[in-house]
């Protein structure tokens, strides 16, 4: 398609290069195409000195953080546009998760470095998001979200303290970075989508609306344990029968409460003591379910505890629930989203509003600076896989638009 990509004009991105280092990106970790870029390996900090590099020959001032995280800054200027993302990955992850974001602000700083009178571009990759330690830990650290004692505590799946990992990778006694919205005018990041929605509508461009927020649920059942071949069925006590009717109402009644972005699920069911001839004494199922609005959430979270009042007794079984975790819902900058719709016209792109049901390190920033996100097709909504990919054509337009939109931004001084 000639006429939706357009011919580049003078101070155009160079979407070779963005495929290039792309390519470059991803040496560090790679086997048999798989990306295997935890945070704080050996192939994690590679990449980071790669980047490091990159960033200087811009002429950028660049740090290290101890969480991490890799900024440039831009020495000339008092206040400047973030442009960024990760490029640590999931364990035999794919190649466009968060390097997308960071290649595209790469390149849009190399193209636009003397485009702002008076703002600057900054970049930044945040370790950890992934969450090898905490999810989206490098943002979390840089918005000020999170303490040295939750360091001190946090550990990976296998055990290993992050003191430890970070003392391993030379970043003991390193300050943490934080954001100064003195400075930073803007966050500005792109991401693949990581689902189908732009794919199947074969739309080019989804514009962020805001980053879902997530609740949980822990509901537990509290029955007696009886021998499952001489208790009568009306003497028992089951817990698991409990549990199996309040997960068939619960799932009956969420969809009439949600809104059209509402997702939920029962991902942990759990039942004790667990054999084929006991009537189950104890039952556990863990709900969640994650939305864009905090009132849709309040909605779908008080049905949940009026259904536990409900039912609790019931069969002499008794329920409770607990709260078992939460990420507020992150909404975007709609200035800048219009910014992103314009942009993506004059590329010759179609775009449209979409929320984003994964957690993104955008999410961290946007209470503290507009904020905003634009994301690229998945081919069959891959991701977390080394099937993750998005078409060459969708990588470059996705780079053009990108880098109109800090145009637009450095061009009004600002968020206009
Ligand atoms: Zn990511």
């Amino acid at each position: 398609m000639l006429a939706s990509s357009g011919p580049a004009r003078a101070g155009d991105i160079d979407t070779d290069r963005v495929i290039a280092n792309l390519r470059a990106l991803n040496r560090f970790g790679e086997r048999e195409g798989g990306m295997w870029r935890t945070a704080l390996s050996e192939a994690d900090m590679a990449c980071r000195a790669w980047l490091a590099g990159e960033f200087e020959a811009l002429g950028l001032s660049v740090t290290l953080d101890g969480v991490g995280n890799l900024v440039g800054r831009d020495p000339r200027a008092a206040r400047a546009v973030l442009l960024g993302s990760h490029s640590d990955s999931v364990p035999n992850g794919g190649w466009l998760d968060g390097a997308l974001g960071v290649v595209y602000a790469l390149e849009t700083a190399r193209t636009l470095r003397d485009a702002g009178r008076e703002l600057g571009i900054d970049v930044v990759s945040f370790g950890d998001e992934e969450g090898a330690f905490l999810g989206c830990l490098g943002s979390a650290s840089f918005a000020g979200r999170l303490t040295d004692v939750d360091l001190d505590a946090a550990k990976s799946r296998d055990d290993v303290r992050f003191r430890d990992a970070q003392a391993a990778a030379g970043l003991a006694g390193r300050a943490r970075l934080s954001l100064d919205p003195g400075r930073t005018v803007a966050y500005l990041e792109a991401h693949i989508e990581q689902g189908p929605r732009l794919e199947a509508t074969g739309v080019d461009i989804g514009i962020v609306e805001g980053i879902v927020g997530l609740r949980r649920q822990v509901v537990r059942f509290a029955g007696r344990a009886d021998h499952a071949g001489t208790t009568p069925m009306a003497m028992r006590r089951d817990a698991a029968q409990a549990m199996f009717a309040f997960a068939a109402a619960v799932l009956a009644e969420l969809p009439a409460l949600a809104s059209p972005r509402s997702v939920w699920n029962i991902g942990i069911v759990r039942v004790g003591p667990g054999a084929g001839n006991i009537v189950p004494s104890s039952a556990e199922i863990m709900i969640e379910y994650r939305d864009t609005d905090e009132a849709v959430l309040d909605r779908m979270g008080a049905a949940i505890l009026d259904l536990v009042a409900r039912s609790n007794g019931e069969g002499g079984v008794g329920v409770t629930a607990e709260a078992a975790g939460l990420l507020r819902p992150a909404l975007m900058d709609r200035r800048l989203m219009r910014t992103i719709a314009e942009a993506a016209a004059t590329v010759g792109a179609s775009s449209v509003e979409m929320p984003s049901g994964a957690g993104h390190d955008a999410q961290n920033l946007a209470a503290d600076v507009p904020t905003a996100m634009l994301f690229v097709p998945s081919i069959d909504g891959r991701s977390h896989d080394p099937a993750e990919n998005t078409s060459d054509a969708d990588i470059r337009r996705g780079a053009r638009v990108y880098c109109e939109t800090v145009r637009r931004i450095l061009a009004a001084g600002g968020i206009a």
